[in-house]
């Protein structure tokens, strides 16, 4: 079992993981005190790097997302595909797709027209997807799939599009159907183990992620993505065996050991609060039941790799939200604190899916302030102290590497930023600059695009505020 270097907290989870993982902690005050706050660390994983990706043209075929549509079959309607396939190429899209779209239907009952008009989709659904992401190229890969659901490539492109987009339509019936289709394929297995994790059968998501790590022989970065996701899946499932499940409506929450039914009705009822309440607040509600696990004192940190004084985390790789649960029975303050703080950063990656890692740290952590309603005495302590202001592009990415006061600092501004654009654009706007990050947009595209302000601007406005709050 792997534990992690928890005092250089930044040290990159997996070695030879190139793509960034960053623990963000808040630490607790140097001189310990009784429980005040909430500490917490927020883990982030990479997305996993997704296939089929786009590759240059020399890298093996089996990453190639265009089908050839250069030899038309013979067919009396020759001339209409050809036309179609003029327009594609001419990068006229919206021509295109009408004229996809008025075939007339004895085009697709001939058995020979029908798999080019799917490939005639297919590749106007990767023009579409160059310009303007997943979302736009969906339906295309649907058409193409619908059309010919025995392509190898329709398949992954629109397996592709719906994991980008999570799509509820990337299920086992369709997943089932993509490993037959392309059986050398890692992509298939490893979108079925996250599937099966969601659905907490952590047996079946070993399995198929042990038949993706053999089918992933030629890319060392999803070897390394898919060894992290197994150690963790094998470690969650050898702590959660022994554990007690009980189900409500919108969460799954486990407990160590033998658990009383006051703790469970405690965490229920602050959690289905919560999901009611920042629910309303954020206009989003999960897709899926997420579960919260109750670790005893000791396992927290074992099962968990967190500090002594970490009070909470979430769990992205496995979509879980863990915390100790001593105090659950005694502090239900303390309890309601750390539930709906982790609760956001699940609604969160609910939202924005393996996105959810381009969301400015500062504003996951500041939705998490805000939607919870967090109060925490520190950081108006530190709000009259004399730290300096750490600039918001300086919280963007991990905070792993702060010192205590900096981290709290991070929190207060964080908290404060985000006050900040609830109040003056409203939740509604807020919530579209989120959504925004969903399509890979960078912090200073997002504000523009979404706020009409340029992200300088923005924090400049903000600053004067922050800094006239302190004395
Ligand atoms: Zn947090």
């Amino acid at each position: 079992m792997y534990r992690r270097n928890i005092p250089h907290i930044l040290i990159p989870l997996a070695i030879g993981l190139a793509i960034l993982i960053g623990y963000h902690l808040f630490l607790k005050p140097l001189h310990p005190s009784p429980r005040t706050e909430p500490t917490e660390i927020v883990e982030s994983v990479p997305p996993p790097p997704v296939p089929p990706q786009n590759k240059p043209a020399e890298s093996e075929s089996r990453y190639v997302r265009m089908i050839d549509q250069a030899i038309l079959p013979h067919t009396p309607h020759q001339s209409l595909l050809e036309d179609i396939r003029d327009e594609v190429e001419k990068h006229n899209l919206s021509l295109a797709e009408s004229k996809l779209k008025a075939l007339p239907a004895s085009v697709l009952s001939d058995g020979q027209s029908k798999p080019f008009v799917a490939i005639l989709w297919n590749n106007l659904g990767l023009q579409q997807e160059r310009l303007r992401g997943t979302r736009a190229s969906i339906d295309a890969f649907r058409k193409a799939a619908e059309l010919d659901d025995t392509n190898p490539v329709i398949l992954m492109n629109l397996a592709h599009a719906y994991w980008e987009q999570r799509d509820r339509a990337l299920n086992t019936e369709f997943l089932t159907k993509l490993m037959k289709a392309a059986p050398g394929e890692p992509f298939p297995h490893l979108a079925m183990a996250d599937l099966l994790q969601e659905q907490d059968d952590l047996t079946g998501a070993a399995m198929h992620l042990a038949q993706a790590t053999q089918r992933a022989k030629q890319d060392p970065a999803l070897q390394s993505y898919l060894a992290t996701v197994t150690e963790r899946v094998q470690r969650t499932h050898s702590v959660e065996s022994r554990m007690t499940a009980r189900s409500s409506t919108h969460f799954v929450v486990k407990f160590d050991g033998a658990e009383d039914q006051s703790t469970w009705t405690s965490v229920l009822e602050i959690l289905e609060e919560a999901y009611r309440d920042i629910g309303q607040k954020f206009g989003h509600f999960p897709s899926k039941p997420i579960m919260v696990v109750l670790h005893a004192k000791e396992s927290f940190q074992s099962s968990t790799g967190s500090p002594v004084w970490a009070d909470g985390l979430y769990d992205p790789t496995l979509g879980r939200i863990q915390i100790p649960s001593q105090g659950a029975t005694t502090d239900r303050k303390w309890l309601a604190t750390v539930l709906r703080h982790e609760y956001v950063h699940a609604l969160l990656h609910d939202r924005l899916g393996s996105h959810v890692g381009a969301l400015p740290t500062w504003l996951n952590e500041g939705l998490a302030m805000q939607l919870a309603g967090d109060s925490w005495p520190d950081l108006d302590e530190t709000l009259h102290s004399e730290m300096k202001v750490l600039p918001l592009t300086s919280l963007e990415g991990t905070w792993g590497t702060f010192s205590a006061e900096e981290s709290i600092m991070a929190y207060l501004e964080a908290n404060s930023a985000t006050h900040y654009l609830i109040e003056r654009w409203g939740m509604a706007r807020v919530d579209d600059l989120v959504k925004s990050f969903q399509l890979k947009a960078t912090v200073a595209t997002a504000f523009q695009d979404k706020l009409f302000i340029s992200f300088e601007q923005f924090h400049r406005q903000w600053l004067g505020r922050f800094e006239r709050a302190r004395p």
